[in-house]
């Protein structure tokens, strides 16, 4: 028999459970998120961005429900053999031992197949006990066919229909489940980069809105907000019509898709820009950037993030802590860090550090020297980034190396498996490494993740970042390099334009003139930095070494994080 007491309870438990949804009124969709090393659904710094807004809303207590999709293979796991090709293999992981599927499907239709989606509900809980559910949506479920199962095995594989079709799931399946699974009172929606931008007319058509001129269509404005991520047109996502209206069908009539999607192409940044009230960059050049790409809209700028406990070492969260409590829960506090004592700063470095150079030796032939300075370069390897910038006059280097100081690198980043420029970036800089042993000990770690990113960031003396401009966005993974007192020596772009004081946070590669650097200039300019200010200062001037690493958690630590990004996004677009 259940007491009253035991049926009260349960009744109570579900009122309470019903009120949570209630309050949900954001949702945030993104192609990948990264939130756990565990979970392989990222492939670089978009997803982790996401898991890191995720983290920081929950801390925050924002009413947000996320999407993403499941991804059963991974993005991939990387080896690399002893010519420097990478290997790429399937990463088959078990979602069941992270997160529960949940019962509730709904249905989207792709080339006018009818396609089941259910949803795995991942639980980020915050710093004072705040959930935000992560819905990864799934297709590998009984009644659909072999293809349509596969739409959730791979991030950025396939064709373009295998494209088109993971955001038809994504973007109409997002908004399908959340409302399925409870979540009646969505009053924003938030497109982490376009691939969710399909979204917008499920809008369209859940209200019947048929005519692109129509008063309505504002209604549906007013709840979208699109972040666009990168000032490279290849990344925006565009899909002939003839394959959109094979894929889509008849899901809404050609005239209004065609009227906010663009004429020729169904463009999906288009869409997203049509249709959002609130559009913004992701750093300031971005907002510029991306103005002159795309006249005539509003766009804003919201400088990106990252989340301060997540990315700080063990070492550093345990003197942060020390030093200024409840920094994890505010890294705005991270501002009094200008009073920590120098030894202290500098005992938590050589404790990361060597965690890193512990775990470089013990995976790879290389004898690293935690007296030697360390740099570090780590993110996707693609052209742009120039991951072989450093090797432009070998002389020079070799030079340096003698004359004024020893140096070692390590390297990491997976290629894209089409990306063929970015694989031979991987093969030059092994080749590089073997001219240069005995001389300088270069090494590039396999399968670079955000395991290794937090060993990497928080392990090095300086952390090496040479994208083209105006390509890199926003960058990211100097921000959290800088959580752990690291200086960046970086070309001016994305977020070091703003994060860059001179010989206080780092040092910057090039300036910030009209006429862009050519790759001579940035690579002169980058020798001239290691010989006259990185390598001098950290031998010889510990002193204002330390100074520097503390000005890198007080300026920028406390201010490029997630927890002040969202606040952005709640004053700017969720709560307007
Ligand atoms: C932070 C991070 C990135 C982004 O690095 P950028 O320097 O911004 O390109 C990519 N991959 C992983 C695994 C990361 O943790």
């Amino acid at each position: 028999m259940v007491s009253v007491m035991e049926m009260n309870m349960a009744q109570r438990r579900i009122t309470q459970e019903r009120i949570r949804k209630k309050e949900r009124r954001i949702a945030y969709l993104s192609m990948e998120i990264g939130i756990a090393p565990k979970m392989p659904t990222y492939s670089g710094g978009l997803g982790v961005l996401a898991g890191d807004t995720i983290k920081s809303a929950a801390d925050l207590k924002v009413p947000v429900v996320a999407v993403t999709l499941i991804y059963k293979k991974g993005y991939f796991r990387q080896e690399i053999d002893e010519k420097g090709r990478q290997h790429e293999l399937p990463c088959e992981w078990n979602p069941r031992k992270f997160m529960k599927m949940r019962p509730q499907t709904v249905e989207v239709h792709i080339e006018g197949r009818p396609v089941k989606v259910q949803a795995w509900e991942y639980r980020v809980r915050g710093a004072t006990g705040y959930t935000v559910p992560v819905f990864f949506l799934d297709t590998d479920i009984e009644g659909n066919s072999e293809y349509d199962r596969s739409l959730v095995y791979h991030l950025y594989g396939g064709d373009e229909k295998y494209r088109l079709a993971q955001e038809i799931i994504l973007g109409i399946g997002g908004v399908r489940i959340i409302r399925e699974l409870g979540y009646q009172h969505i009053r924003r929606y938030h497109m982490n980069e376009g691939h969710s931008s399909l979204l917008t007319l499920e809008l369209l058509r859940q209200k019947e809105i048929t005519d692109p001129d129509s008063l309505q269509v504002d209604e549906i404005r007013k709840m979208c907000i699109f972040t666009t991520h990168t000032p490279i047109p290849a990344g925006h996502d565009q899909f002939s019509y003839r394959l959109a209206r094979k894929v889509l069908g008849d899901f809404l009539p050609i005239k209004i898709i065609k009227a906010f999607g663009g004429k020729d192409n169904l463009n999906m940044t288009r869409l997203a820009l049509n249709l959002s009230r609130y559009v913004n960059g992701v750093a300031k050049e971005h907002q510029r950037v991306s103005r002159e790409m795309f006249p005539g809209y509003q766009i804003d700028s919201i400088t990106n993030g990252v989340h301060a406990w997540t990315w700080t070492s063990d070492s550093f969260r345990d003197l942060l802590s020390r030093f200024i409590p409840g920094w994890k829960h505010a890294p705005l506090s991270l501002r009094y860090a200008i009073s920590l004592p120098d030894d202290e700063i500098w005992n938590a470095h050589v404790e990361a550090k060597r965690k890193l150079i512990d775990y470089v030796n013990a995976t790879t032939d290389a004898e690293m020297d935690p007296e030697v300075i360390t740099i570090g370069f780590a993110r996707r390897a693609t052209a742009y980034k120039r991951a072989d910038l450093l090797f432009m006059d070998m002389a020079k280097l070799r030079r340096i190396a003698r004359k004024v100081g020893k140096m070692q690198f390590i390297y990491a980043g997976k290629a894209h498996p089409k990306d063929t420029a970015g694989k031979k970036l991987i093969r030059k800089i092994l080749s590089k490494a073997r001219e240069l042993k005995g001389e300088i000990e270069i090494v590039y770690l396999e399968d670079y993740n955000m395991r290794l990113a937090r060993l990497l960031v928080s392990g090095v003396d300086v952390w090496l970042n040479t994208p083209r401009r105006p390509r890199e966005a926003s960058g990211t993974s100097g921000m959290k390099a800088a959580l752990n007192g690291v200086p960046s020596l970086s070309s001016l772009d994305g977020w070091w334009i703003e994060g860059c004081i001179e010989g206080m946070t780092g040092w910057a590669i090039g300036s910030l003139g009209t006429e862009i650097p050519s790759d001579e200039e940035s690579a002169k300019s980058l020798y001239y930095k290691l010989e006259r200010e990185v390598i001098p200062t950290f031998y010889y001037d510990r002193k204002t070494w330390v100074e520097m690493m503390r000005l890198c958690i007080a300026i920028n630590g406390s201010f490029f994080n997630t927890h002040r990004m969202v606040h952005q996004y709640m004053v700017s677009a969720y709560t307007q």
